[in-house]
């Protein structure tokens, strides 16, 4: 698969009318290189992010309209089209189909679109990996001839935000991404494995719907925020260094573009292109995730911190996962940890800290939004 690195873009697409979002995506595509490249009969892959089953409304799924038009396009070109993901959980077709009517996918169908439902996987290497150099990628996407990660911009728990290099965790299949978050507990090491899986499927293109994000207790129970953009681009890091200026949050705040950055694969010296472009539409209040794991993530070089000194401030720092009263004790959360942390007692989840390393999964996983990401007293004290 080629692998073009270009400037992002951003286009006002104020809702998600089938014709406001037509004519979005045309200039989205046109502005990110055209769609030239598509060949008859070629094999594409649209990497969605359908985290949770939910309704479209919810902002926490990529939405269907704007899927079924790119499928639309993509079969006017002549291709085989076939979307999906791989939330976490139990991977199977019947989970995946009832994700798929949730999150109204089906009229990828109408489009012409095939929604996956092969859960098989291989075990494949990646030498070059900094992090994952063996792991399992769901087949679906690797039979593909390219592959267009089309994401959610999103507040999240681990990572600060989740847009185009996050989508691509969904490789991995179900269960194993909670054994895979169990083994990348240091957040800069689950970062530089996004990273890896970002290197290892080079999409294509990346599309981000940013009409209705979601900020707060993301990335699945948070509040929807209209937003009114497409984002696309060729490049997942500089789209999510443009998502990040959009949120009002410093590069230095989302670990995985940290990483990418160390790697030499965020593109020096566009920060001032990407901030100006950013800069009519930026959210200053934007509500994060009560996970902040911002600061600590910068190399001691930076900081002039030894890596003690870093340990301790990240300890001091640190936010952790706790349920209110909304808790229902449906167990979900307790199923979905990696860290068996969790034990549902007198109707509502506990969690042992000590076993607890901070992936926030169970955030993810809640129904109700009773498990939040709460700050640190230091933090707390702070305003970090
Ligand atoms: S309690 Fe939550 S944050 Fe802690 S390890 Fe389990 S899923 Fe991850
Ligand atoms: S998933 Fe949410 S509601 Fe269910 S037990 Fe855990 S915290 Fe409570």
């Amino acid at each position: 698969m080629e692998y073009k690195k270009g400037t992002p873009v951003l286009i006002p697409c104020p809702d998600y009318r089938q014709e406001t979002v037509r004519n979005a995506l045309e200039q989205a595509l046109e502005a990110a290189g055209g769609l030239e490249w598509v060949k008859t009969g070629m094999r594409i892959g649209i990497k969605l992010n359908l985290c949770a089953a939910k309704k479209p409304e919810a902002a926490a799924t990529t939405h269907p309209v704007l899927a079924a038009e790119l499928t639309r396009m993509l079969k006017a070109r002549g291709a085989e089209v076939i979307l999906g993901d791989s939330p976490g959980g139990p991977f199977t077709p019947a989970l995946m189909r009832r994700s798929y009517e949730m999150t109204g996918m089906r009229l990828c169908e109408e489009a012409g679109g095939k929604l996956n439902e092969d859960c098989g996987y291989t075990e494949v290497t990646f030498p070059q990996g900094v992090s994952l150099r063996e792991f399992a990628c769901v087949d679906w996407m690797r039979n593909c001839d390219a592959i267009i990660s089309f994401s959610k911009l999103k507040s999240h728990g681990m990572q600060g935000m989740t847009a185009a290099t996050k989508n691509l965790y969904g490789v991995i299949p179900g269960t194993i991404k909670s054994e895979t978050h169990f083994r990348h507990e240091d957040p800069m090491d689950f970062a530089n494995l996004l990273v890896d899986l970002n290197e290892y499927v080079k999409p294509r293109l990346c599309l981000c719907d940013a009409v209705e994000i979601m900020e707060g207790n993301g990335p699945t129970m948070g509040t929807p925020r209209h937003l009114g953009l497409l984002l696309a681009g060729t490049d997942p890091y500089l789209l999510d260094r443009l998502g990040a200026a959009i949120l009002g949050l410093g590069e230095q705040e989302i670990p995985y573009l940290e990483a990418a950055k160390q790697r030499g694969l965020l593109t020096p010296g566009r920060e001032d292109e990407i901030t100006a472009m950013a800069a009519p539409y930026v959210l200053k209040d934007f509500r994060r995730s009560g996970a902040t794991s911002a600061w600590f993530i910068r190399t001691p070089e930076d900081r002039g911190l030894r890596k003690l000194e870093k340990k301790a401030l990240y300890l001091l720092y640190r936010s952790r996962p706790a349920a209110d009263r909304d808790c229902i004790g449906c167990g979900q959360c307790a199923n979905n940890c990696p860290a068996e942390a969790i034990r549902i007692q007198k109707g509502r989840a506990r969690i042992n800290r000590r076993k607890c390393i901070r992936c926030f999964c169970c955030q993810e996983f809640c129904p109700t939004g009773a498990m939040k990401a709460k700050r640190s007293p230091v933090a707390r004290l702070t305003g970090r």
